[in-house]
């Protein structure tokens, strides 16, 4: 070769390899005599194991392969084929196993040479690759996707749009998209803005537009879920998925929910209702067995008429259970909070549920801790109910030995104390595998407990759900064949206030005549009879209205010392009755005390019949001794009414209450009513009392703070077991004064009226050991 073709030579190799060509030429035995160094790099083989059959067997993916071409090859130099006159690519395999994709221009040369040059594309083919991958992505999925730029213009739409709205892509290229889908141009205006905000801006308008109820072509409508991006060079991608399935799907489901809350409303109605219509005749049922046992019977009828009494007051109270649970599953059962004696109720109790015992001959036993405070707030009644399921339970289930309930004060807060009732028993006990279920509603430990014992399994079920709304819980320990014991824990707020002595029904027999002139106005004549007999056996005399209007017509008529008064009734109801007795007529009349009468009654009817003007309330079935207290409060015993006497009521109200200042009733009944154990009580009490005066005065003269702590603190819990309410609050103040040295400026004040009391008291109890020293 001469110079000039060498260095022409290896320009071209230095060209070739600047630009990364593969050059390849073979003669007509199809052995590759050159390659360029271009290849070397791209293949990583040396251009030795290139050269000659080594190409074909090294630069294709099978050595099949590279033969067939080596044969093209060798045929088209020969004449036997033709040359591809076009580019085609077929990829190249390297040295480590790897390919590159070479578009391949193949020729022959005039000295009969085959050259074929390769470029390299490989890189160029995978984001080819990519760009394939994408639209096929873009064409199969179920998502719309759409870019739009800056004015909120489609750009471009993915076929899915069709798909979905009917839409075809040119029907919503540029603002055409904003027209088509909404019908409301300000709310397209609001939504485009929104959207451009939120991509643009980052506002937080994102929540508000995810979700668009869009018009598709044939005019229904779609709920579809927006998910906004930015695009490249200010555009915003929209990828909308369609959820109408979905969203029909919640509309369905809130239906069936309403409906379902609406037919369980009316359940909770019915039951209402029924227990109401059920309760009325029974009201009756039950309240003329009693006037009946008051007649002269025979030992026979008098003891069907037990029974029948019995079973009347059995269904009573499973009606109230069964309404109980139903209130208490609607969450409409109200929880009232007054002040009340708790140890007064508890003493209740138990002197109720003593009858019970004694029938089985078993002990009833109370304990009470005399930290235990007197005077709280809470539901009074709900505690009575749930202390008579479980102390009744306790006494069902012994046969022999002994209930005990024991009432613990644990802890006290701030404005709460926390207060444990336990009732333990010696009874059948519960097997250890049925603790669990005796919570649950129509449960029964044993199968046969219904037969032997009676019940429903409703008791503990309500009493648990009581509890809970109450804010307290219960715990159950048993042992099959020995015992159980059930201990709840409640908080009751304390009460700081000073105590009423009214509790008036204490001690009175209903058997006293009352004297008094009573306005019935009742429209079910059942009811009358019944209420009027009643009210007759206590001497009374009773006028009877049939509505609200006969009502206000005898008021206006006669004086009365009371008014009971039913709240529903035709006509004219109780309450605008009580209106038009309260402001339209005279001002004596006006005073006439109001009881409301009803049946089934919220809070919300109660608070309406106090804000009409009534002076109490009490319920239908009403227990003889309630509506007893109740005439008692309010008309006040053997007064003698004299008829349209305008005095009457303000007489009444000035009657001195003869009030007590101790309350022995508990003390009584912890000593057994033994006399001689009252008697040593009271002497050393009263000599306490005098201790302590004597450390007052001391206390106070020296301004000893500990010395008087240490005195209303040890005097505190024969306070409240001599049943002194009025000295209860004063001690308590004192004590944490005294205490945490606070407020003991007018000191003077509460420790004088604690001695002022404490003198009433002693000359109380000096009588009391005076008639128990005589009897
Ligand atoms: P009921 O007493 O009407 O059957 P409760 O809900 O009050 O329903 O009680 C459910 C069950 O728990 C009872 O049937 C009884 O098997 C069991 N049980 C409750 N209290 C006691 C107890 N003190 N001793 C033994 N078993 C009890």
């Amino acid at each position: 070769m001469k110079n000039k073709d060498l260095e022409k030579l290896k320009f071209s190799e230095l060209l070739l390899n600047e630009i990364n060509l593969i050059v390849i030429s073979c003669d007509t035995t199809g052995d590759v005599n050159y390659v360029s160094s271009a290849t070397e790099k791209i293949s990583g083989y040396s251009i030795d194991n290139l050269i000659g059959n080594l190409w074909w067997e090294n630069a294709f993916f099978s050595k099949e392969e590279g033969q067939l071409y080596k044969k093209n090859v060798i045929d088209i130099l020969k004449g036997n084929a033709t040359i591809s006159t076009k580019p085609y690519e077929r990829k190249l395999k390297c040295k480590d196993g790897s390919y590159r994709w070479i578009e391949w221009r193949d020729s022959i040369t005039d000295n009969n040479k085959f050259i074929s040059i390769g470029v390299d594309i490989s890189d160029w083919k995978k984001t080819e690759i990519i760009k394939i991958q994408s639209e096929t992505i873009i064409k199969s999925v179920d998502l719309m996707i759409i870019v739009s730029n800056k004015e909120g213009n489609v750009l471009f739409a993915s076929p899915a749009v069709e798909k979905m709205l009917g839409y075809t892509v040119e029907e919503i290229l540029g603002d055409k998209w904003w027209k088509v889908i909404y019908d409301n141009p300000f709310q397209a205006l609001k939504i485009k803005n929104a959207i451009i905000d939120y991509v643009f801006l980052y506002t937080k308008e994102f929540t508000d537009i995810s979700k668009s109820k869009i018009k598709t072509k044939n005019g229904d409508f779609k709920w579809i879920e927006w998910q906004y991006s930015k695009g490249l060079d200010d555009t915003y991608i929209s990828i909308g998925t369609d959820i109408t399935n979905r969203i029909n799907e919640q509309i369905e489901l809130k239906k069936a929910k309403e409906t379902a809350e609406k037919s369980l409303k009316v359940k909770d109605e019915f039951i209402a209702n029924m227990s109401h219509e059920i309760r009325t005749p029974l009201n009756a049922v039950i309240g003329f067995t009693d006037l009946l046992l008051e007649t002269g019977l025979s030992t026979e009828q008098r003891e069907y008429l037990e029974i029948m009494k019995n079973s009347g007051e059995i269904l009573n109270s499973l009606i109230s259970n069964v309404l109980d649970l139903a209130k208490l599953d609607s969450n409409k059962l109200e929880i009232e909070n007054i002040s009340f004696n708790l140890h007064k109720n508890i003493y209740d109790i138990i002197k109720l549920m003593k009858i019970r015992a004694d029938e089985k001959s078993i002990e009833l036993n109370l304990i009470i801790d005399p930290n235990t405070p007197t005077q709280v707030f809470g539901d009074p009644t709900r505690l009575n109910q749930i202390l008579l399921n479980l102390i009744g339970n306790a006494i069902k289930f012994t046969n022999e030995g002994s209930v005990t309930v024991t009432i613990k004060y644990i802890e006290e807060t701030k404005d709460n104390t926390l207060i444990s009732f336990e009732i333990l028993d010696t009874g059948i006990g519960i097997m250890s595998n049925k603790i669990n279920t005796v919570f649950g509603a129509f449960t029964q430990a044993k199968s046969d407990t219904s037969r032997i014992y009676g019940g429903t399994g409703l008791g503990l079920t309500i009493v648990k759900k009581l509890i809970k709304l109450l804010n307290g819980d219960i715990t159950v320990k048993s042992k099959f064949g020995e015992g159980s014991v059930f201990t709840l824990n409640l908080p009751f707020k304390k009460d700081h206030k000073t105590i009423s002595l009214s509790e008036i029904e204490n001690g009175i027999s209903t058997d006293n005549k009352l004297g008094l002139k009573i306005l019935l106005v009742e429209d079910n004549k059942t009811n009358q009879i019944l209420a009027k007999t009643r009210l007759e056996r206590w001497n009374c005399k009773v006028d009877i209205a049939n509505n609200g209007i006969e009502g206000v017509k005898k008021v206006q008529k006669n004086m009365y010392n009371i008014i009971l008064m039913d709240i529903q009734m035709p006509v004219m109801d109780g309450y605008e009755a009580t209106e038009i007795i309260k402001n339209d007529l005279s001002k004596n009349k006006s005073k006439i005390p109001i009881i409301a009468m009803t049946a089934y009654t919220s809070k919300k009817d109660i608070q309406r019949a106090f804000d009409v003007g009534m002076s109490d309330y009490i319920f239908k079935p009403f227990k003889t001794s309630d509506l007893f207290s109740i005439l008692v409060k309010y008309g006040g015993s053997k007064s003698n009414l004299i008829e349209n006497e305008p005095q009457i009521v303000e007489e009444k109200n000035e009657q001195p209450n003869k009030e007590k200042y101790t309350d022995l009733k508990y003390l009584k009944e912890e000593s057994f009513n033994e006399n001689a154990i009252l008697k040593l009580l009271i002497e050393q009490f009263l000599k306490d009392l005098n201790d302590f005066l004597i450390v007052l005065d001391l206390g106070l003269e020296e301004k000893n703070w500990d010395l008087l702590h240490g005195a209303t603190h040890k005097i505190k819990p024969s306070i409240s077991m001599f049943g002194i309410s009025k000295l209860e609050p004063i001690i308590h103040d004192l004590t944490n004064r005294f205490r945490h040295k606070v407020n003991l400026d007018d000191i003077h004040k509460l420790t004088s009226s604690c001695v002022e009391i404490i003198g009433y008291v002693k000359i109380e109890l000096e009588n009391e050991l005076k008639l128990i020293i005589n009897e």
